[in-house]
């Protein structure tokens, strides 16, 4: 029998959620695979002749491209902020060093603004 809320809606049954968990997880999968399949295609070059390049305008500092280059080739650097009325102690950019840079695009699929590009070396 139906579990009725406070609010009148049939609720979900503890034999239900199992089985809709599952399907919004393969759902959720699909798309994200679906997602980074059209971004790698529509990056740029062969790796070995690829190098990645920083955006600076769209880059907020997170660090998420460091994290992920297995090749030391990302570094942050303090950047002020342009505007003065903004009271932020720490503000960062990346920059990619491009000798250990090797091309492999990791650092683009990780960067949540889009900042990073490859370029032809
Ligand atoms: S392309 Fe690969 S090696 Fe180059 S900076 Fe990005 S993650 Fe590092
Ligand atoms: S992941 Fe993108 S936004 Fe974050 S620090 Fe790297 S380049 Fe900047």
């Amino acid at each position: 029998m139906k579990r009725i809320s406070a609010w009148g809606y049939a609720m979900t049954s503890v034999d239900e959620l199992g089985p809709r968990r599952k399907a919004e997880q393969v759902r959720i999968r699909k798309a994200l695979d679906e997602l980074h399949k059209d971004r790698k295609e529509s990056l740029k070059g062969e790796e070995e002749k690829a190098v990645a390049f920083v955006k600076e305008g769209l880059c907020i500092g997170c660090d998420h491209c460091s994290i992920v280059c297995d090749d030391d080739a990302i570094e942050l650097y303090a950047k002020p902020l342009a505007s003065p009325v903004m009271d932020v102690d720490v503000n960062k950019k990346a920059k990619i060093i491009r000798d250990p840079c090797t091309g492999c695009r990791l650092c683009v699929l990780a960067c949540p603004t889009d900042a990073i590009v490859m370029l032809d070396r």
